[in-house]
């Protein structure tokens, strides 16, 4: 079965339009979010144009911070603190990457809790393991959980196998897996005989960025199959996984495009929407 990515963004993002519609009858405020973004990297400019098309299809205001990549990390950091201290700022989106002068964990970091939509602070990061209710997810592992929930996939004694271990999908989709009962094997680029861990999965969840990493004898019979990575192969999108074999295995497989990556932007707008009702204190 092939897991509709597209389909659930277009619910998420009307109950989120919806929510704040309300709240702007009520209260006569909208959300604001603070885009910042440096330098000219293609993949982030096209993360970014998405981004704006749904604040602007929600009515949620946005204030732009493009730099060139020469823009030093003080500065960064001045103007985070005062975006920090604006009330009428409610989230504050860093477009990663960064050049290399600038230290990513100590800018992100310096992002107010309240104000974290990306989800990557460590203290959010920390939230997240503690399995505290306040934390906010990082956007695609939220995305991953939400096509989970949809198709009815109980995590609970599953054996997941997440191939891929950064910070900003690979370790939060564990952390989130683990927090809902399953048990998690996670890979990395060291990971000896990948395939022997990958052929366990009852779920394999794959966010590297290589395509046709996952063939279909590393699949086993009906497993959940959910492909994050994005690659550009001949000016098509492809993801990890050799996606016209495993199929046939798979019970469940998303597409790339019109996975995981159809409801990135929509739980960042889920996320702003949180953080827009915990900084203005509207319950
Ligand atoms: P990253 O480069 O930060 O991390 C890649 C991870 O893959 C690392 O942990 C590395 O050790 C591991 N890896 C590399 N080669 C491997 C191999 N041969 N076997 C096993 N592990 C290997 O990447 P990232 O930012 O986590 O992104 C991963 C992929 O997901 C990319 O294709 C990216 O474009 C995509 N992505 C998609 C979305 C989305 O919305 N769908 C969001 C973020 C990232």
């Amino acid at each position: 079965m092939l897991m509709d990515g597209r389909e659930l963004a277009k619910d998420i993002k009307a109950k989120i339009k919806a929510e704040i519609d309300d709240i702007k009858r009520i209260y006569n405020v909208n959300p604001t979010v603070a885009s910042i973004l440096v330098g000219d990297n293609q993949a982030s400019q096209v993360y970014l144009n998405s981004q704006i098309k749904s604040y602007q299809d929600l009515g949620i205001g946005v204030q732009k911070y493009f730099f060139s990549e020469e823009i030093s990390e003080a500065y960064l950091l001045n103007l985070i603190d005062k975006l920090n201290k604006d009330t009428e700022v409610d989230g504050i989106m860093v477009n990663l990457p960064l050049p290399p002068q600038i230290n990513v964990t100590k800018v992100l970091n310096s992002i107010k809790l309240v104000k974290d939509v990306d989800g990557f602070k460590a203290e959010n990061l920390g939230l997240l393991f503690q399995n505290n209710e306040g934390f906010t997810s990082p956007s695609t592992p939220a995305g991953i959980m939400a096509l989970i929930e949809k198709y009815n996939i109980d995590l609970e004694g599953k054996d997941v196998v997440v191939v891929g271990s950064s910070n900003i999908v690979g370790k939060p989709i564990a952390a989130l897996i683990l927090n809902s009962r399953g048990t998690v094997t996670i890979c990395n680029i060291y990971t000896k005989n990948l395939a022997e861990k990958t052929k366990n999965a009852d779920i394999l969840i794959s966010a590297v960025g290589k395509p046709k990493l996952i063939t279909e004898d590393m699949v086993k019979e009906g497993a959940v199959v959910i492909d994050v990575g994005i690659n550009r192969v001949n000016g098509k999108l492809e993801g990890d996984v050799d996606f016209e074999s495993v199929q046939k295995k798979a019970s469940h497989i998303t597409p790339v495009p019109g996975g995981v990556g159809a409801l990135t932007v929509a739980m960042l707008l889920s996320n702003i929407l949180k953080s827009f009702k915990a900084n203005r204190g509207i319950i």
